[in-house]
């Protein structure tokens, strides 16, 4: 699998960070891992195949997880290179997805789900495994965020283990569930003395990375207060393993 960090911010608007987007390349296709503000236009930017981008995973409704969605549709609807598309997009997530979608299409008569592909939308449990992409086999967690929210963990044909923990307040259950991951792509909304318990603080996150064990971890989901820190050195405080920042624009290989 393969992986480019569309968005490695938060709400806050930001010059250098966009709002989560996450775009994860598999033998089977590509899904993209929530879908922030900017996400579409930043597909584009980094000359990623939007027209046919397979499937969608948003993790909670929040809008710099959400809000691009719909801008995203509303663009495949009208854009030059979509109008000959007949592969199906599958958009997976918490439920009361196919209704916050539909509510926004019917405020304006958008008519979102009507392209010229097929749009099919998935709501899954948390706790709950289904196939993302064919072969991909997919495992979902509630987190402690929001009533809806859920973390992820994809497993493909080689048995290479992806986690996503979006948006979370720190929680036992993610060491098990992010345990041994290829690679496990963490929120790390703040430096310490988090403002609100449904956030990681680099201590809480490296909790997590020292008793899961990831081989590889991406910190994500930066508010400003990171910027001219140096997370990677602070990270290495508290666990030796390989700790990455992420950036928007970073290509990584799981
Ligand atoms: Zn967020
Ligand atoms: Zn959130």
């Amino acid at each position: 699998m393969k992986l480019t960090i569309l968005g490695s911010g938060t709400s806050v608007p930001h010059p250098k960070r966009a709002a989560p987007a996450h775009w994860l390349e598999t033998s089977a296709g590509v899904v993209q891992l929530d879908f922030g503000a900017d996400a579409a236009h930043r597909m584009a930017q980094e000359g990623l195949d939007w027209p046919n981008l397979d499937a969608i995973w948003i993790s909670h409704f929040h809008l710099d997880h959400i809000g691009g969605l719909i801008t995203f549709l509303f663009g495949t609807k009208w854009a030059p290179q979509t109008q000959n598309r007949s592969k199906r997009l599958r958009i997976f997530g918490p439920q009361g997805l196919r209704n916050i979608i539909e509510a926004i299409s019917d405020s304006s008569n958008y008519h979102l789900l009507a392209q010229s592909f097929e749009v099919e939308i998935v709501e899954v449990q948390p706790a709950s495994e289904f196939e993302i992409l064919p072969g991909i086999s997919a495992t979902t967690l509630d987190t402690p965020h929001r009533p809806e929210s859920l973390a992820l963990r994809l497993k493909d044909e080689d048995s290479k283990l992806f986690v996503y923990t979006s948006d979370t307040g720190f929680s036992e259950n993610l060491i098990p569930f992010a345990k041994s991951a290829d690679l496990l792509l963490m929120e790390c909304s703040f430096r310490r003395n988090k403002p609100v318990q449904k956030h990681l603080e680099l201590a809480d996150a490296m909790q997590i990375a020292r008793e899961a064990k990831p081989k590889k971890l991406v910190l994500t989901h930066l508010y400003p207060e990171w910027d001219n820190v140096d997370l990677v050195s602070e990270a290495h405080q508290l666990w030796s393993g390989e700790t990455i920042e992420a950036t928007d624009g970073l290509r990584l290989e799981i």
